[in-house]
């Protein structure tokens, strides 16, 4: 059962330690996936109000660089505290704007932003903040204000991933959520206030991309951009950015490929496969979509893979037993079926699933667990993030071949290899072009460096790397 709440209006933006209206009284509708009715208001900021946001976040700068990092550090714990206290109103709300199934909602797009924060403190004394090198003393600094530009599929775990570590390390921040899943960022701009955090340290500008987003990017009082989403948004913001030559970190899309060796243990091998290919719905710039499959093997990877994806509940993101829910947007939805047509057309032959909706979903922007094969690497699906629970099947011919076709993308982001032969897999990951690989279905690791190589961006994302990615290196020579 679908929970039904009130629309939420938010008319406020968060600048400077206050709730304030913004400078027009545009407006942007949040649509709940899973009924297409408008759920929240939000306002759609323009470039006047990321001046003030900015000019919010130079003010604070200087006073909270100087904090105490035990105080920061502070801080940021009691955020983890509070957002855990508010896991289930944040979960509700995700799963309403975005459509995550609740469990997922609990268990990962909220728990990753209590980490996040929490995170912190375990890791701030073993950082290199102070080193000597010959004459030099190196020391690290926080790079100034930071611009968040972040898209909706983990709307509040892309926040907590560049909030905690800039914050923790003396950066103030203006975060710009994506227009599409905006609400978990307001509940964040309220614990923020609610622990004390010094006005102007954390500024919330909700709007539309190619407004905000890159009034933010071209801003000459932003010292960096920490940008996640889509490449083509990724490449324009780094355009911006040129002009007042900011550091940039870019975190983008991903096309990834999970090698299943001769060896594996072919069940388990594709029944994980498929689910980190639909995590979320597919819509995971991390997912693994493309399976890399020794050709003699093709025909019993199809069988389990139907098998396996047939069985996967689609629905409502609230009843229990559903694993997947809608896709975020009507745009979304038919992007990706239009990338199902496309498929067979290019001679992609539909092991199951398809571009029809769910028969049992009459509204909503439902999308079938779909499974391609005898797919080439030319095909438009093998190439394209298609941002949706669609999994392709490409055969190769040998170890060589497997790497030369996981190596053959735009992106570098995610990788998996399958192997009875630990070793032998961890060979065939060192090859890999790609910034994350797992072995054998390995667990995410949220203090590992997260980015990507080629187009999938630069800079690292999350645990020790990730704060690092904040700072800024002075050398002091003595
Ligand atoms: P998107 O369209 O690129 O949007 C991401 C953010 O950028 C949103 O806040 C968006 O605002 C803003 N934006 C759009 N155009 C802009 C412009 N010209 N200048 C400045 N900002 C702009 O991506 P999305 O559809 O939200 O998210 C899906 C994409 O994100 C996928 O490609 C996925 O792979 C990628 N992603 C990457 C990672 C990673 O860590 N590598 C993680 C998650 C997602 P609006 O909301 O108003 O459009």
């Amino acid at each position: 059962m679908t929970s039904t709440q009130n629309l939420i209006d938010r008319e406020s933006l968060f600048l400077g330690g206050e709730w304030v209206a913004p400078a027009s009284g545009e407006t942007i509708d949040v649509i709940n996936p899973t009924t297409e009715e408008v759920m929240a208001r939000v306002p759609a900021a323009t470039a006047a109000d990321v001046d003030r946001a900015v000019a919010a976040a130079r003010a604070a700068f200087d006073g909270w660089a100087a904090t105490p990092l035990a105080d920061r550090v502070a801080l940021c714990t009691a955020v983890s505290l509070k957002l855990q206290e508010r896991q289930g109103e944040l979960a509700d709300l995700i799963a309403r704007e975005m459509g995550s199934p609740l469990a997922f909602a609990v268990g990962v797009q909220t728990a990753l932003p209590v980490m996040s924060f929490a995170a912190i403190e375990r890791m701030v004394e073993d950082l290199p903040w102070e080193e000597r090198l010959g004459n030099s003393l190196i020391v690290r600094e926080p790079v100034g204000v930071v611009g968040a530009i972040t898209p909706w599929n983990y709307p509040l775990h892309q926040v907590a991933a560049k909030v905690a570590p800039a914050l923790a390390v003396g950066c103030t921040v203006v975060v710009k959520p994506s227009e599409v899943a905006p609400l978990s960022a307001f509940v964040l701009a309220e614990i923020m206030a609610d622990v004390g955090l010094p006005p102007g340290v954390f500024n919330l500008v909700t709007g539309y991309g190619p407004v905000a987003g890159e009034a933010l990017a071209a801003h000459p009082g932003v010292d960096m951009i920490s940008f996640t989403g889509s490449t083509r948004a990724g490449r324009r913001v780094s355009e911006l950015a040129a002009g007042t030559v900011k550091k940039v970190a870019l975190e983008l899309g991903g096309k990834s490929a999970n090698i299943i060796l001769d060896d594996a243990d072919l069940e388990r091998a594709v029944a994980d496969g498929i689910a980190k290919c639909y995590i979320n719905s597919g819509q995971t710039c991390s997912a693994l979509t493309r399976m890399l499959v020794p050709r003699a093997s093709l025909p019993a990877v199809e069988q389990i893979a139907a098998a396996v994806a047939g069985q996967v509940r689609v629905g409502d993101p609230f009843a229990a037993d559903t694993r997947l829910g809608p896709l975020v947007s009507e745009v979304q939805r038919d992007r990706v079926r239009s990338y199902i047509a496309r498929g067979p057309a290019e001679g992609a032959r539909l092991v199951c699933g398809g571009g029809e909706p769910p028969a049992d979903q009459p509204r909503g922007y439902f999308v079938q667990p779909t499974v391609f094969s005898d797919v080439t690497p030319d095909m438009t699906i093998a190439r394209e993030e298609i941002f949706g629970p669609v999994l392709v099947l490409i055969p190769y011919e040998d170890e060589d071949d497997a790497v030369r076709l996981a190596n053959d993308t735009d992106y570098g982001l995610a990788g998996g290899v399958w192997s009875g032969d630990r070793e032998r897999a961890i060979r065939v990951a060192r090859r890999l072009r790609t910034g994350q690989v797992e072995i054998n279905g390995a667990a995410f690791n949220p203090l590992a460096p997260f980015g990507g190589y080629k187009q999938s961006g630069h800079g690292r994302e999350l645990g020790p790397y990730g704060v690092l990615e904040f700072t800024q290196v002075k050398a002091i020579q003595l």
